[in-house]
């Protein structure tokens, strides 16, 4: 399968056509960006890990009757996927405090919630990526009620699917965004990625942030993070 023509290029990935309309290539970067793109630099080798990372956990989610967009791997930093019209809402679910909603009601990061908690965000990088909920996405027409019923749920099988392989890895799972998309023929897949840079990833036993708050709060540490949870996850498979 060859590259065609660059569809997009994101601030983690590029996506490429290919001969076959209905699959794309999706080529990750080492950059990365954090608070809107305001911050901007790179993280050696992070490509190539979000990309396996991402599709051995897609893999295992289609097993676990999630359906999505993978369809091969075919490099290091390449895989085809299915093409998807993207829905567009960034999907968060957060088992423990952190990050902008410890910020939004000043909760403590690391408080465990009884259940995890689900927000959607308007994908719209003008805007700032706005906090909105169900109403105001059916008002801008982003998808319907039954389409939300569906992310819903398979968000909340994601993050059951997540924490446990999490779990067998000694790190604990604080929160991760995922993105959603239609096929030509309506049917809703899990799509874009999973990995250090979309989930928070705690060491089990010490706390130590293993995900791209390194990156975000300067930490340092950053490819040597993404490494040791990469690490873990093949080991456990
Ligand atoms: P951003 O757009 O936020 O800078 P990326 O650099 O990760 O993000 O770019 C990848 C883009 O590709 C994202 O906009 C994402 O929504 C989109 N995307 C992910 N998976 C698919 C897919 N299967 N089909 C079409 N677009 C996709
Ligand atoms: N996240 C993401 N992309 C975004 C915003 C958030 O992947 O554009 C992830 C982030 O890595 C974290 C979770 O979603 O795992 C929740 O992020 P939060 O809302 O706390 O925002 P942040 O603190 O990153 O601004």
């Amino acid at each position: 399968m060859d590259k065609k023509e660059l569809l997009y290029e994101g601030k983690a990935k590029k996506v490429w056509t290919t001969e076959n309309p209905e699959v794309l290539i999706v080529d990750y970067k080492d950059d990365a960006t954090a608070f809107n793109g305001l911050k901007k630099g790179s993280i050696a080798g992070k490509g190539v890990i979000n990309n396996q990372m991402s599709n051995i956990l897609m893999q295992g989610l289609e097993k676990k009757g999630v359906p999505t967009h993978f369809v091969e791997e075919l490099s290091e930093r390449e895989t085809a996927v299915k093409k998807v019209k993207i829905l567009p809402l960034e999907v968060i679910i957060r088992n423990i405090a952190a990050g902008s909603f410890s910020k939004r009601y000043g909760v403590e990061e690391g408080v465990v919630f009884d259940s995890p908690t689900i927000e959607f965000s308007y994908k719209n990088d003008d805007l700032g990526d706005p906090l909105l909920n169900d109403y105001h996405a059916y008002a801008l027409k982003l998808c319907t009620p039954e389409e939300l019923d569906l992310v819903k749920k398979y968000a909340f099988q994601v993050n059951d699917f997540l924490k446990e392989v999490w779990k067998k890895c000694g790190v604990t799972l604080v929160d991760f965004k995922i993105e959603f998309g239609k096929l030509s023929d309506g049917t809703i897949v899990l799509a874009d990625e999973i990995s250090p840079d979309t989930c928070r990833l705690w060491d089990s036993e010490t706390g130590k942030k293993l995900d791209k708050d390194r990156f975000r709060r300067d930490l340092g540490g950053t490819e040597e993070a993404y490494t040791e949870v990469m690490k873990r996850l093949t080991e456990s498979i």
